[in-house]
């Protein structure tokens, strides 16, 4: 470990101080004026430097949390794993942390099979420099003297765009086996070549996740998949080994995962570079399917009635992704919605097409019917009937699903009307 920075001024590295959230900037000049050390560490540096607008500044000092509360009255103080301070300016919160020390021997740094549970020790900026992941990831900068220190190397691995944990890389990933996603997540986000002693052990060490509480990894995928990188993310993990240690037994070659689970990928992908909402439960319900819908099929044959075995079916498949990546209710009970929805699209007269159609999953059912499509032909005229339906004004909708127009308060019954044909 170099204890001495290498230090690069303004004209070489061209941020411009304006380029940082004015709320950060006054969480460092506070600190700094109250004697501290203060600088921006993190994803926030290395986005500035690739160019990238960050997605949040973190402030690293030498300021402990209580001193930090004495600076910001306002700061509060969080976290269990890792102690931190939350400096709120207006609508902005800043997360601040202390310079932590170097894992190992120190009193509240305990392990269990080199994993570190917990690291709380304070450090020096060196010091907190090494302990972070990737080099890229360690950069610090001090918007008040604009240079920015490497104590890594993380400043020419940026420029020659690769990717590479700081220290003995098994070591690394066995302190905190999550790094093998945060590897393959940011391999994938930045276009960064895999250094090769970073990508070598990962296929070998990829079961160690199994050890990572089931809602963490649950964050971790939400990182991996919603952020408009899904499918070539999914790509690599699946080469890594890494998906199966996630999502285990979806599919019979995770390598070929079908059209559904491509397209749902790359929907997602489009929609979040293009600005629209997604939602991490549609592609749960995509990612699941194959599953859920062998299950459903086999408990139809046992008598079940076929939207309550879609029902079963998908609590079964869910009661066992949990355990490995622990997938909230809030988005598990949407996606069995969506399930559940789909054989009910086989119904295309009456009154029931305007129930489903008036439902609150309609638009996201109908979505998923669309990408089912995809894979199974024989529901293409079924996926158009539904298409059209709801292109039709009130009037030509009625004479479609009633067969002929329906008078307005009118009861008789109906002869009901089209097919998928
Ligand atoms: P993103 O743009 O995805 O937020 P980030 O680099 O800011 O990327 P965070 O998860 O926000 O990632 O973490 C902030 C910083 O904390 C990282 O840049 C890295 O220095 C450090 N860090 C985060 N997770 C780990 C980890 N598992 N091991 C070591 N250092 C980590
Ligand atoms: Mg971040």
């Amino acid at each position: 470990m170099n204890s001495q920075p290498i230090v690069i001024d303004r004209r070489e590295h061209g941020i411009d101080r304006s380029q940082v959230l004015p709320a950060a900037l006054k969480v460092i000049d506070g600190l700094q004026n109250a004697g501290f050390h203060a600088c921006v560490v993190g994803g926030g540096v290395r986005d500035l430097l690739l160019g990238l607008k960050p997605k949040d500044f973190d402030v690293a000092t030498d300021a402990t949390p209580e001193e930090i509360r004495k600076v910001f009255r306002s700061a509060r103080l969080i976290g269990r794993r890792f102690r931190l301070a939350h400096v709120r300016f207006g609508r902005e919160i800043i997360e601040v942390a202390t310079f932590r020390g170097q894992a190992g021997g120190e009193s509240d740094t305990e392990h269990s099979n080199g994993r570190i549970l917990r690291d709380n020790t304070f450090g020096s900026e060196a010091e907190d420099a090494v302990r972070r992941d990737f080099t890229i990831n360690a950069l610090m900068y001090d918007p008040v003297t604009e240079v920015v220190k490497d104590y890594v190397g993380g400043y020419e691995d940026l420029k020659s765009r690769t990717l590479r944990l700081i220290g003995d890389p098994v070591t690394r990933y066995r302190e905190d086996p999550v790094r093998l996603l945060r590897a393959t997540r940011f391999a994938v986000k930045l276009d960064l070549k895999l250094e090769p002693a970073t990508a070598g052990p990962i296929p070998q060490m990829a079961g160690l996740l199994s050890d990572i509480p089931p809602a963490r990894l649950f964050e971790e995928v939400l990182k991996l998949l919603m952020a408009g990188h899904a499918w070539p993310t999914f790509r690599q993990l699946v080469q890594f080994g890494l998906w199966e240690a996630l999502f285990p037994n979806l599919f019979e070659d995770p390598s070929r995962p079908g059209e559904l689970v491509e397209q749902a990928l790359k929907n997602t992908d489009d929609r979040v570079r293009g600005g629209q909402p997604v939602t991490p439960a549609f592609l749960f319900a995509a990612l699941l399917w194959p599953r859920v819908r062998v299950k459903a099929v086999l408990l139809e044959k046992e008598g079940i009635p076929i939207v309550e075995a879609y029902s079963e079916a998908g609590e079964i498949v869910l009661a066992e992704q949990v355990r490995t990546v622990a997938i909230p209710r809030r988005f598990s009970g949407m996606s069995k919605q969506i399930w559940m929805f789909q054989p009910r699209f086989m119904k295309m007269r009456g009154k029931r097409v305007l129930g489903l159609m008036s439902e609150r999953r309609f638009r996201a059912a109908y979505d998923f019917l669309l990408l089912r499509a995809l894979e199974e032909p024989e529901l293409e005229p079924v996926a158009e009937w539904w298409t059209q339906i709801q292109e039709l004004t009130t009037e030509e909708r009625n004479q479609k699903i009633f067969g002929r127009k329906r008078k307005p308060g009118g009861r008789r019954r109906q002869q009901a009307g089209s097919g998928p044909a």
